[in-house]
């Protein structure tokens, strides 16, 4: 079997796991835009693609281990002693009715990689270590990069294993259950570097015909929760100007934030984005005038700064718009995440392995979180990005073609290598 039929196979193998009924999927055209892949953290399904992944990893002649929060390392050592370990991987978990490559590109990837260099009798002086991170998703277990949080230290064992899903079992039941609660304790002090592959989830390589991105930095997101209190009555019997309709303003806050970040992809960042994705309205019923709104605001660029002034103009706003209704507004940070830069030298070793192997890479952001977020606080950290067709993912339809996918292997296989003798 070639090289790229064996990552082909592993991604088409793994591709059933959660899928209803269970379908190898080899083109485009055999995806149902109705049944994605659906293997949270803890599922039997997540159990099965494990499992098949350490299996891959043992013929690699990976050493495998497994810590406390579920997290795989599969461990090649190298020649050299006292050298800091290169690892690689991403995660195996999925969201509700995903696709096949979230994740597992990455995992199967950084395996067919050890693969190559060991056919082609490659020598690591650095250890290579592929790495599987429990629950990335958020889709079972909040919040999101739950233990690779752990491994960085952000986030203690217990807190982790504790966290519930929505059936009420926790993490460490769940680990327990399909075997994955191991007891390795892994310190990344000896971890130098980190490479993540992974879908893009985004139109830009597609849309201009690119097959391998490097990422220079994540978006950094902010969650803002208003909470509009206006005051319900009769639709009927209630005249329009002694009005405080909670939605009504609500809908300008929509626009606004919406027409302002438009505004703002012109004068500060081209990824700045602000979404209104989620309104809960009361009493929601037809003939009553609502008397209040609850509404979350999105906001999202690479540049911290930006952030902030969309947050503060939307506030300001927000202002304008509880005395124009005569509501009361209230605001609350529920969630920041601050961007983040990748290691320039990873990036730029990235960069020069591609064209190493005659590939010319696109440099871009991340406007999605991934593990790498986490990783980069311990490590000198990048990532390498291939196509999604049409930009989708988290849904059926997600797609990267065969070609693009051989092509980002090509480059990570080289980038670890390359790193590996620095
Ligand atoms: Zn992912």
């Amino acid at each position: 079997m070639d090289t790229m039929d064996r990552l082909k196979k592993d991604l088409v193998e793994t591709g059933k796991f959660g899928r209803t009924p269970p379908r190898r999927i080899e083109r485009y055209d055999q995806l149902d835009p109705e049944k994605g892949v659906t293997r949270p953290a803890g599922t039997e399904e997540n159990r099965k693609v494990r499992d098949y992944a350490v299996e891959r990893m043992r013929e690699a002649g990976l050493t495998v281990k497994i810590d406390k929060v579920g997290n795989i390392f599969g461990r090649k050592e190298g020649s050299k002693t006292n050298t800091g370990t290169v690892m690689s991987g991403s995660h195996l978990d999925s969201v509700i009715n995903g696709g096949m490559f979230d994740g597992a590109l990455g995992v199967f990837g950084a395996i067919e990689a050890i693969r190559r260099m060991n056919d082609e009798g490659f020598e690591n002086e650095r250890p290579l270590e592929v790495a599987v991170f429990t629950a990335e998703e958020g889709s079972a277990f909040s919040p999101t990069i739950l233990a690779s949080s752990v491994l960085v230290g952000k986030m203690g064992v217990d807190e982790a294993w504790n966290r519930k899903n929505a059936m009420g079992q926790t993490l460490g039941e769940v680990l327990e259950n399909i075997g994955y609660k191991g007891s390795f304790e892994r310190s990344l002090d000896d971890v130098e570097y980190f490479v993540e592959m992974h879908v893009e989830q985004g139109p830009i390589l597609d849309k201009e015909g690119l097959s391998v991105g490097i990422v220079e930095n994540i978006s950094g997101m902010m969650w803002i929760m208003l909470t509009i209190l206006g005051s319900e009555n009769h639709a009927g019997t209630t005249p329009m100007r002694i009005r405080k309709d909670a939605l009504v303003a609500a809908a300008d806050i929509v626009s606004f934030v919406n027409k302002r970040a438009n505004d703002l992809v012109e004068k500060l960042s081209a990824a700045i984005v602000g979404t209104v994705g989620r309104l809960n309205v009361f009493p929601n019923v037809g003939n009553i005038v609502p008397g209040k709104v609850e509404m979350v605001i999105d906001i999202r660029d690479v540049v911290q700064e930006n952030m902030a002034s969309l947050k503060n103009e939307t506030l300001k706003a927000a202002k304008d718009i509880e005395n124009k209704y005569g509501v009361d507004i209230r605001t609350q940070l529920t969630s920041l995440h601050l961007p983040v830069t990748l290691s320039n030298e990873v990036i730029n070793m990235i960069d020069s392995s591609a064209r190493q192997v005659g590939i010319v890479p696109k440099r871009m952001n991340s406007g999605a979180g991934h593990d790498c977020l986490n990783m980069v606080k311990r490590t000198k950290a990048g990532m390498i990005f291939v196509p999604s067709v049409n930009g989708i993912s988290h849904a059926p339809l997600e797609w990267t073609n065969w070609e693009d996918i051989e092509k980002g292997a090509k480059v990570l296989t080289q980038t670890l290598k390359n790193l590996s003798r620095l």
